[in-house]
């Protein structure tokens, strides 16, 4: 069986993602822990979190994972920026812990000019840092990007640069592969053997037992076009027939899913769930 789910809202209070994960029918879910689009959190109530936890548990789901908030750059060559970052990734890994929470996704940021390789070493900085603040029952899943200009994490060998940086502590990092982003950023995905030259090429730079995590999205742009646009399941360019591969490679199938598709008059969250079942159905 597939393990798919989508990004759920926390409205009302994080333990009310449960619910509304299973009103769903996902299997798996993600949450924001807290608003994304502000620096400062509120305090994660105790009662909050065992009232999350149990449900959790109650829930019969499989996975929750948690996503960083948006305003972070972790490869920021700004000290002040740098330094915010840092202090919001351990407390998110803190409240991961606080959550029984096993895997927080973050994007890697912008260099913002200063070069991969700057941007790598800040990255590898911060993780280190963030890592001594809390609790190592938490793995932080480096998430894929577009390869927009200036970030980080467009390339398989970004994400290695940052993990072998990192040495003993690798061993609380993962990867969460973005499909959108993969394609975009250039990594063939329409069928089963570009599927395969492109697992290849993670085997070799990462190593396919990183990988912890898929974000199952279509895309709007093209090969290599560098666009961060979410397309519902099987109608971008990435395709049904793309979709097929990954939801029946052995592999990829065994690893929970997450949708961060759209929601628009073609298509719900829905839609897009039986969508991705049944191609999972029909290997
Ligand atoms: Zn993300
Ligand atoms: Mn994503
Ligand atoms: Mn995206």
């Amino acid at each position: 069986m597939v393990r798919l789910g989508f990004h759920v809202s926390i409205s009302g209070g994080v333990d009310k993602a449960v619910d509304r994960a299973r009103a769903m029918g996902c299997d798996v879910f993600q949450i924001f822990s807290r608003n994304p689009r502000v620096w400062r959190s509120k305090p994660l109530l105790p009662e909050v979190a065992d009232g999350f936890r149990l449900r959790f548990r109650e829930s019969g789901l499989s996975l929750a994972v948690d996503h960083m908030p948006y305003l972070p750059n972790l490869a920021s060559p700004k000290e002040d920026v740098y330094l915010k970052s840092i202090d919001v990734l351990a407390e998110e890994l803190v409240r991961c812990h606080a959550l029984s929470i096993p895997y927080l996704v973050t994007h890697l940021g912008s260099h913002l000019g200063a070069g991969l390789e700057q941007g790598s070493m800040r990255i590898a900085g911060a993780l280190e840092n963030a890592f001594l603040a809390a609790d190592d029952d938490v793995m932080l899943l480096l998430e894929n990007t577009a390869g927009t200009r200036n970030s980080m994490g467009g390339r398989f060998e970004d994400l290695a640069a940052i993990i072998d940086a990192l040495g003993q502590k690798s061993r609380r990092v993962g990867v969460c592969l973005d499909t959108c982003h993969l394609f975009a950023s250039g990594y063939e995905l329409r069928d089963s053997q570009g599927l395969q030259v492109t697992l290849e090429c993670f085997e070799s730079t990462i190593g396919l037992e990183r990988l912890k995590l898929v974000h199952l999205n279509d895309c709007r742009g093209g090969l290599g076009s560098h666009l961060d646009r979410h397309e519902h399941i099987g109608l971008g360019q990435i395709g049904e027939k793309g979709f097929r591969a990954l939801l029946c490679h052995p592999l990829i199938r065994e690893l929970p899913m997450i949708m961060e598709t759209p929601v628009d008059d073609r298509r719900d969250d829905l839609g897009n769930l039986r969508a991705a079942r049944k191609m999972a159905e029909l290997c």
